[in-house]
């Protein structure tokens, strides 16, 4: 039996890769921190496979945390998808998001090259190392000109992947995923913040929502779909490449507040406020990928509609709503 390793295992990506690989026969394991291993909110994307998974406390930033976890799973396939993923500007957040994406990666990459060098390893990178692109759509050939501290680490963790695929041989590879949500979609992020309010407004319990810029662009897919990707990626008969990962089409946020609002019935012009605070800097180029060489490559593409997406999203909020409310 195949045994798997996955980072971030009991967020959004990580909870469907893990139930995706669970079908096909793999043992899995899953590192977690030890703050989160007893903590239920932590663990409600993977309570339903939790007794068929096996969790590890690991601190990510602890070189030897990270090498006594490779020693004792010595897995055949690694996917790190563990990251602080929140792109901010404060100074504070820049040095822990540096910090924590950049170095784990390091740490992992070097105790699998140390310990199981024929573990493949896929990393998550992201579509904001493209930042301010010069182009859009993006392809893999696209300069990098990441735009936030996100971007910058997730960009120095793809150069180490491709040092060490490039230098000592590693089935390493990286995903450029672009947007990808589902109901189990963090809250801070602009779709899942739009369908929890609209899921809050029809049940009476919020009366507005409070938005940045509702013009941007976004390319948002489907995350079920985008762990299948990695999966292949990790089994690419032309050995590791990195893929742009993405729908190729187009959103605003005002296309979103719209299908989510429709879903119920409502108008969202009636329920928006524009705040200021939620602005972000410098977001001129439209990131929209353009992932034609993953679909010629692995055959891979989204097929998830965007409409469909939303509905269920903001479906599935009512029930975790009402079902709060009667509790
Ligand atoms: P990101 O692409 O990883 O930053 O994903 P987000 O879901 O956080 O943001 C997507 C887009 O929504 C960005 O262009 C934001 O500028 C825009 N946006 C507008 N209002 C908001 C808001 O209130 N919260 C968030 N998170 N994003 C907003």
């Amino acid at each position: 039996m195949k045994k798997v390793l996955i980072t971030g295992i009991t967020g959004q990506d990580g909870s469907y890769l893990a139930a995706l690989l669970l079908g096909k026969g793999y043992e899995v394991h899953g590192a977690v921190r030890r703050a989160s291993m007893e903590n239920t909110v932590k663990l409600q994307n993977i309570q339903s496979i939790a007794d068929k998974i096996n969790l590890h406390a690991c601190s990510l930033d602890n070189h030897l945390s990270v090498y006594k976890l490779i020693a004792a799973i010595r897995p055949d396939e690694c996917y790190h998808l563990a990251a602080s993923s929140f792109v901010s500007y404060s100074f504070e957040d820049e040095a822990s998001i540096l910090a924590a994406n950049f170095t784990s990666t390091h740490y992992l990459l070097s105790s699998i090259k140390e310990l199981c060098p024929s573990c493949r390893v896929y990393f998550a990178g992201s579509s904001e190392i493209f930042g301010n692109a010069e182009e859009s759509p993006q392809t893999e050939t696209t300069k990098f000109n990441p735009r936030s501290m996100y971007g910058i680490s997730k960009l120095a963790s793809h150069h180490v992947v491709k040092n060490y695929r490039e230098q000592y041989g590693l089935y390493a590879c990286t995903g450029f995923t672009y947007n990808h949500e589902s109901p189990r979609r963090g809250h801070a992020f602009v779709t899942r913040k739009i369908t929890a309010t609209v899921a809050k407004i029809f049940l009476g319990i919020a009366t507005k929502i409070e938005l940045g810029n509702i013009e941007t662009i976004r390319d948002w897919g489907y995350a079920p779909e985008y762990v299948e990707a990695m999966w292949r990626m990790l089994h690419n008969p032309q050995g590791p490449k990195d893929y742009v990962v993405a729908t190729g089409v187009a959103h605003t946020v005002s296309e979103l507040l719209a299908t989510a609002f429709s879903t119920v019935g409502l108008n969202y012009t009636q329920y928006i406020v524009i705040n200021k605070d939620f602005y972000r800097p410098g977001e001129q180029v439209p990131l929209i990928g353009n992932a034609k060489s993953i679909y010629t490559d692995l055959g891979w593409k989204h097929t998830t509609l965007f409409k469909d997406m939303i509905v269920e999203m903001v479906q599935n909020d009512i029930r975790e709503y009402s079902a709060q409310n009667n509790q």
